[in-house]
């Protein structure tokens, strides 16, 4: 076998082994973290380690397909998700479902900005709670 060869062989093993990540993320509920995909993948038969599941979720990240989705226990937690102007995600504790909620900063930046003299130029909002069908549940218990 040239390297050549090696060359185009790891290359299709890293496409299929993407291609079998990203189909794993359309299987998972809501929020997810790296080990719970690692997990799902190894539950199918793809062995992935979670530092290749971290490089596919962060290529992934950048094309747009998926979005954090705050944390949780201190994993960040990632959504598949299609919507495409400025929002955030509200996370279910109890079942990890995700909705998008609009940006609860909106006019208060502004604000922000003038009064300490920062030039802000990003932020990171996640809300967590329980959802109507767990509130609905833990209700009738
Ligand atoms: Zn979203
Ligand atoms: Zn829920
Ligand atoms: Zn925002």
């Amino acid at each position: 076998v040239t390297d050549e060869l090696r060359g185009a062989y790891s290359a299709s093993r890293l496409t299929r082994q993407r291609r079998e990540i990203a189909a794993a993320v359309t299987r998972m509920p809501g929020a997810f973290s790296a080990a719970q995909l690692a997990a799902e993948l190894h539950g199918n038969g793809v062995a992935a380690g979670l530092a290749t599941v971290y490089r596919a979720l962060t290529s992934l990240e950048a094309s747009g397909w998926i979005e954090k989705a705050g944390q949780r226990e201190g994993a960040a937690l990632f959504t598949h998700c299609a919507v495409e102007h400025h929002h955030h995600h509200l996370v279910c504790t109890t079942c990890g479902r995700v909705e998008h909620a609009p940006c609860p900063l909106e006019g208060v930046l502004a604000g922000v900005a003038e009064s300490t003299g920062f030039v802000i130029t990003g932020h990171d909002v996640a809300l967590y709670g329980t959802c109507a069908a767990c509130g609905a549940r833990e209700g009738a218990q």
